[in-house]
């Protein structure tokens, strides 16, 4: 599946307590409470090994991109009662697994979707927990409402059942692509400021990632989505 050079759990430990500081940091640098950032460990490509290495050391939040792949690592680590987020493309037909499987969903960006994972939700599991994606970037091959499209569909995403609508996410273009790093990042919490409402806060906003943590935490991000920085390069094969 792939070739990724696994880590020691020594280098694991390190890698995770530097990405715990960098939070730290930031947080302290813009003055905002220690806890109110959560981190998130996208573990996408990477081994059940891993992921069992780094619970040992206290994380429970992992993302995975990738349906088969999660749902056998999530069977695998069952009894470690983890927290798993789906932040991956979603297909139309695959809704129900998601829905099964994950505790929230970052990547919801189509009501359709949201319509069939709210009905999927298993009655014995609390509601799923989303997050719905915003094209901040304009860019056209990616996924996500625009501001205007979001303002109009939020209310009919919020009728769902079975699901609750806990903020929104975005995924910037490439650092080393943009004029701005921050402009996806101010963005998103603007558009957040101006939809919330006494009834929906939309408390969660889920952006940073290895590269822009510190900036994303700045702009008052409460979920950083962390892969590379934790589990070292990716090799796709
Ligand atoms: C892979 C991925 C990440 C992690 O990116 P890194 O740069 O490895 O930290 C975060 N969010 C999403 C949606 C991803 O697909």
């Amino acid at each position: 599946m792939t070739d990724n050079t696994v880590s020691t759990p020594d280098q694991l430990r390190q890698r995770f307590e530097a990405v715990e500081q960098r939070i730290q940091q930031a947080t302290a640098a813009c003055q905002r409470e220690t806890d109110s950032v959560e981190l998130l460990a996208v573990s996408k490509t990477r081994s059940s090994e891993e992921i069992r290495a780094l619970a040992a050391l206290g994380q429970r939040m992992f993302g995975e991109n990738y349906l088969q792949e999660a749902i056998s690592k999530i069977e695998q680590l069952a009894e470690l009662n983890l927290c798993w987020h789906f932040i991956g493309r979603i297909q139309s037909n695959k809704t129900r697994p998601i829905a099964e499987h994950f505790d929230w969903v970052h990547s919801v960006a189509s009501l359709k979707h949201a319509t069939r994972l709210s009905q999927q939700r298993p009655e014995g599991m609390s509601p799923l927990n989303i997050c719905l994606q915003v094209n901040t970037s304009g860019e056209a091959s990616k996924d996500g409402h625009s501001p205007e499209e979001l303002a109009q569909l939020l209310p009919a995403y919020q009728q769902l059942d079975r699901i609750i609508v806990r903020g929104l996410m975005t995924i910037p273009a490439p650092v080393a692509e943009t004029e701005d790093p921050k402009q996806s990042l101010k963005l998103l919490h603007i558009l957040r400021d101006q939809l919330k409402t006494a009834d929906n806060p939309l408390n969660t906003l889920s952006m940073g990632m290895s590269d822009d943590l510190e900036d994303a935490i700045c702009e008052g991000s409460t979920i950083v989505r962390i892969g590379t920085a934790i589990f070292g390069p990716r090799n796709y094969n």
